[in-house]
């Protein structure tokens, strides 16, 4: 068991459940804080997951594009900076600011990063960056041109549940040594709308407060300052009832209170919660679409055929890049992109 582990279930049994929130929080705090999760990790396995921009350059410089499309349209303002959100590898960055650089947009680039191990992966890939532990560092006078992938599902869920004494917090206990979720004494139902609570016992509902506050934060920079953001991630475009927090480990889901800190624990984006958000801080909502839609509409088929012409032997792999990317039944459909625009930069 890590040190990680033993303590958490040392503070159950101290001190009782802790709400899952908490537990996503603290155990994806210490699984990114140890490992490069996309590559080799300590215990010499090829990585947990893999991502958009690790699959095929031509992610980050549709993103890219996107983005300087953008901000020639807003009039280039030559002071405008590129700040990722949990940048991972440094791999999206590389190929956004690249394909940037080719429209004549050479921004200064700031990460939002709270690992060690990977600040050193995206100082290798993006040499000159600035690091941030959150966004409220980030410059203030400037236009943002921003970028999230895969970062809002890793923010912690709140979870209620609906039990036989009405509405708790969703918590992790111990079972024997097994950790397991379990409902917690404190009455919640206030913290429902009344068409909420008649639902049938077991019935977990998700919300998602720090993704909510983090959209504030982004979104009432836009509105101020200027600029536009691409957010992309796995997640549901309509309401929805039911636990998405799931773990994965060595490319295989896992239990999420199986591994504390040793498994990737995301849950899926509510992007109609993230949009609202976003409105109600004076930013503008472009749209949202799904990944598929939007990286054709920029242009991605036909960048694959350049660089499959450029690059005749690597052909089949550009072309099973772009599948991957777009098709349905792969990340086409299940990952959207929710599009802002600050003040002066929608249409
Ligand atoms: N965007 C990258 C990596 C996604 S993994 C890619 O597409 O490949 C999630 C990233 O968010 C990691 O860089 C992780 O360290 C970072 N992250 C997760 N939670 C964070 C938090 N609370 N604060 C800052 N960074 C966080």
């Amino acid at each position: 068991m890590t040190d990680y582990a033993a303590s958490l279930r040392r503070l159950i049994r101290a001190t009782g459940p802790v709400p899952v929130a908490r537990y996503m929080a603290e155990s994806n705090a210490h699984y990114y804080a140890t490992r490069d999760p996309l590559g080799r990790n300590p215990s010499g396995h090829g990585g947990d997951f893999t991502t958009a921009p690790e699959i095929s350059q031509m992610f980050g410089e549709m993103l890219g594009l996107w983005l300087a499309d953008r901000w020639k349209k807003a009039g280039a303002p030559t002071d405008a900076v590129y700040v990722e959100l949990g940048p991972g590898r440094g791999t999206l960055a590389a190929d956004a600011l690249r394909a940037m650089s080719a429209a004549g947009l050479e921004p200064e680039v700031h990460f939002v990063e709270g690992s060690p191990v990977l600040r050193k992966a995206q100082g290798s890939a993006v040499p000159d960056a600035t690091f941030h532990e959150d966004l409220t560092g980030l410059p203030e006078d400037r236009p943002l041109i921003v970028v999230a992938n895969e970062y809002f599902d890793a923010l912690p869920v709140r979870q209620l549940v609906a039990t036989d004494d009405g509405w708790r917090e969703r918590m992790v206990g111990l079972e024997g040594e097994r950790l397991v979720p379990v409902a917690g004494s404190q009455p919640m139902d206030s913290a429902l709308p009344q068409e909420r609570r008649d639902a049938p016992v077991g019935t977990v509902i998700e919300t998602a407060p720090a993704q909510v506050a983090q959209m504030r934060e982004l979104a009432t920079r836009l509105a101020r300052q200027g600029g536009a953001a691409l957010v992309v991630d796995y997640g549901y475009a309509r309401p929805h009832t039911g636990s998405t927090l799931q773990a994965v480990r060595v490319h295989e889901k896992v239990d999420p209170f199986a591994h504390p800190g040793e498994a990737d624990l995301t849950a899926h984006v509510d992007f109609l919660a993230l949009a609202d958000t976003a409105i109600e801080a004076r930013a503008q909502v472009l749209g949202i679409a799904t990944q598929g839609d939007l990286l054709r509409a920029i242009g991605i088929e036909r960048r694959a055929e350049a660089l499959a012409q450029a690059a005749p032997d690597r052909a089949d792999e550009i072309a099973a890049g772009l599948e991957r990317l777009v098709a349905e039944d792969q990340m086409g459909r299940l990952f959207k992109a929710l599009l802002i625009a600050g003040k002066g930069w929608g249409d």
